[in-house]
């Protein structure tokens, strides 16, 4: 279980996260939604420490892998990425060979990262049979789909704990999509899994949970199916109606 409590993010004067209390389960796949600014990659973010890298950003409150203090100075960085592992809007390989681009992190993370493993990852984010033959060639050379699903390779080659994923297929054509949707769908047997969208047929579509954001806070978190049919807020109603 990957959870925040009383988390409170702001950089400089401007508050981010208000009082964030939160809980995403191991097998179940949960759809962050919310509009545009009401903090939902500040929140995924959080999670693997990615705002260590702005100097300005204030943190109180605790996040947790389990028992882990993810903010617990004395685990490295790396050490938090391996177990929680991301995939971004923009699918972002390294400028290397798709072989490469699973082995490089195996690597610095001192795992095996022979072809065995390599394929394995691939046939896990379903690119294998696609690429088999073309193992040497740039990532940067295949399509936008392809390049996104060995994005996902390259986390699950790891064998993380969670996998966070913000708008992963927003710049995706809807085949790519549905694609990735049934991907996802089958990592959650293994995996926590965290989904940020503004797609509201693909939250339905793949989310077992849905937490809805609003200007910081968390307004509503439920079954999927409750929060669509019958939320309880009517900050969500409006918001799931488009009458944002
Ligand atoms: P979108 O749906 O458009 O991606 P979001 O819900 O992901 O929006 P965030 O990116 O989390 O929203 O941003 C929430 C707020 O935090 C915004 O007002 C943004 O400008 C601010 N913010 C995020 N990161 C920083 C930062 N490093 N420094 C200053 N402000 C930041
Ligand atoms: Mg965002």
């Amino acid at each position: 279980k990957l959870s925040a409590e009383n988390l409170e993010i702001s950089f400089g004067t401007k508050e981010v996260l208000k009082k964030i209390n939160v809980s995403f389960n191991e097998h179940e796949i949960t759809a962050l939604i919310g509009p545009s600014g009401c903090g939902k990659s500040t929140l995924l973010r959080s999670f693997n420490r990615m705002h260590d890298l702005s100097p300005d950003a204030k943190i109180t409150g605790s996040l947790k892998l389990e028992n882990l203090d993810l903010y617990d100075r004395a685990i490295p960085v790396t050490e938090i990425r391996k177990r929680i592992g991301m995939v971004f809007q923009k699918a972002n390989p390294f400028p290397k060979s798709i072989y490469e681009n699973i082995a490089y992190g195996l690597k610095i993370n001192n795992l095996p990262h022979g072809k065995d493993v390599i394929e394995k990852a691939l046939r896990e984010a379903f690119l294998w049979d696609e690429v088999k033959n073309d193992l040497k060639m740039p990532a940067t050379r295949l399509s936008g789909g392809q390049q996104q699903r060995l994005c996902i390779a390259r986390a699950v080659a790891l064998r993380p704990e969670v996998i966070l994923m913000d708008e992963p297929c927003s710049a995706l054509d809807p085949v790519s999509t549905l694609k990735i949707e049934e991907l996802i769908s089958h990592l959650k047997e293994k995996y926590t899994i965290v989904i940020v969208t503004h797609n509201m047929q693909q939250a339905q579509r793949i989310a077992d949970k849905t937490v809805f954001m609003y200007l910081g806070e968390v307004k509503e978190e439920g079954e999927t199916s409750q929060i669509f049919n019958a939320p309880k807020n009517e900050m969500t109603l409006n918001y799931i109606n488009g009458n944002f």
